[in-house]
């Protein structure tokens, strides 16, 4: 497969950064290809703004979908933008990984997220209509693709449990998992989370890897989250609330898994 990899660290000798030289060569290994977005390396610029839309009227006001939309559709978005959207259509697979930083992705991927998702591309597609409301939610452009998280906390696995202060961890990554790779149309894995990190040294590094290179060995396998589609009938449209009967009496982000 040809692996993105996607990468959030400021500091290459960090947990991190081993961690992302371990998954390259252990993919490379697998007989996989993979390029990195090393995003701090790159300098990545994580503001959407009007630079985004390269020769636009000064003139006019920015609107950042609007312009995103027509960049994209004229062949005028910045060419960092673009670089990464090619990735994107060559990879079989992409991993984002990074360190949970306020219970979330770093600025900077979020940013990345933000301005490579172009209107048009990873969103505003597909017909809408009373059956089908945009090619998202399990179909889109990423469309047969996988993906896969590898998140590092410094909370440990029972603060992130189902009744762990923190809330559970598939419920602070759903936004990412489900909105943001799930909506474009990614199968998702299930996350690779590595918790207490401030306990990790020499002895417990050796775990470390083998876990997550297990992981790395199933990418193009294991069985991915069973999010329901939205234009799979399990939703009424436009509403987009599950019908009645199914998870009748539950609420929460879990609903949106099928059993
Ligand atoms: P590092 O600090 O680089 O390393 C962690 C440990 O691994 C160190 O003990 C180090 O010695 C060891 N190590 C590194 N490389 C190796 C190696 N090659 N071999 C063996 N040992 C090694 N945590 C939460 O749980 N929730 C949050 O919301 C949250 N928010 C944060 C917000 C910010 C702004 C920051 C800075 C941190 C936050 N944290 C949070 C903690 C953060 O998630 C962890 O610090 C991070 O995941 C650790 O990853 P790292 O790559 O920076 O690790």
């Amino acid at each position: 497969m040809n692996v993105l990899l996607v990468h959030a660290h400021p500091e290459p000798t960090s947990l991190n950064g081993a961690l992302r030289d371990f998954s390259v060569a252990r993919l490379q290994q697998a007989g996989h290809t993979v390029q990195v977005s090393d995003l701090y390396a790159m300098r990545w610029k994580a503001p959407l703004d009007a630079d985004d839309h390269v020769g636009r009227d000064p003139a006019a006001p920015f609107h950042a979908s609007l312009d995103s939309r027509q960049a994209y559709a004229n062949g005028r978005q910045s060419a960092d933008i673009a670089a990464e959207q090619d990735k994107l259509r060559w990879a079989d697979a992409v991993i984002l990984q990074f360190p949970l930083w306020w219970f979330s992705m770093p600025a900077i991927l979020k940013g990345w997220v933000d301005r490579v998702y172009a209107y048009g591309f990873a969103y505003g597609v597909g017909e809408h209509s009373d059956r089908h409301w945009g090619d998202r939610y399990g179909e889109g452009a990423m469309s047969g693709k996988r993906a896969m998280l590898v998140v590092t906390t410094g909370g440990w696995a029972s603060h992130y449990g189902p009744r762990g202060i923190n809330g559970p961890i598939d419920d602070l990554l759903f936004p990412i998992q489900h909105g943001i790779l799930f909506y474009p149309g990614f199968d998702v894995l299930p996350p690779h989370v590595i918790y207490r990190t401030s306990r990790v040294d020499a002895s417990t590094y050796p775990a470390v890897l083998d876990a997550l290179g297990r992981r790395l060995d199933g990418l193009a396998t294991d069985a991915v989250l069973p999010y329901r589609r939205q234009n799979g009938g399990d939703y009424a449209i436009p509403a987009l609330e599950l019908r009645a009967g199914l998870a009748d009496g539950e609420t929460g982000m879990g609903v949106h898994l099928a059993p």
